[in-house]
């Protein structure tokens, strides 16, 4: 299951990042996901679930912010979207354009931290 390992290389690297910045615990992560990298919104969701308890951000939020298909055309000189499941091609003057511009992201957006104070 490839969300699994994209779930765990997400905590990973947010574990990292909150024990950097002093953090106890993490409450909610924010993760940039684009339309062409291949993960399913829904699965990563429940295998980040899976792979964060016992760490850092078990009982987290994760936040999945869908990235749509951009494309550069190079006859209109312009960026468009394109639909998800479309071959590329110009929505305005119908052009194949292999230029993307956006859709593959997979990365780590934000992070909101918890410092608790330690008796
Ligand atoms: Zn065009």
């Amino acid at each position: 299951m490839h969300e699994l390992s994209v779930a765990l290389s997400l905590i990973e690297l947010a574990e990292a990042e909150a024990k950097q910045a002093g953090a106890t615990h993490i409450e909610s992560v924010r993760v940039r996901v684009g339309a062409l990298s291949g993960v399913v919104p829904e699965a990563l969701q429940f295998a980040f679930e899976a792979a964060s308890e016992g760490t850092m951000l078990e009982g987290a939020k994760l936040e999945i912010e869908e990235l749509p298909i951009r494309i550069f055309c190079p006859h209109c000189h312009a960026e468009r979207e394109v639909p998800a499941g479309f071959i590329l091609r110009c929505p305005v003057c119908n052009e194949f354009c292999g230029d993307i511009r956006q859709g593959k992201e997979l990365e780590l957006a934000s992070l909101t931290l918890l410092t608790e104070e330690r008796p």
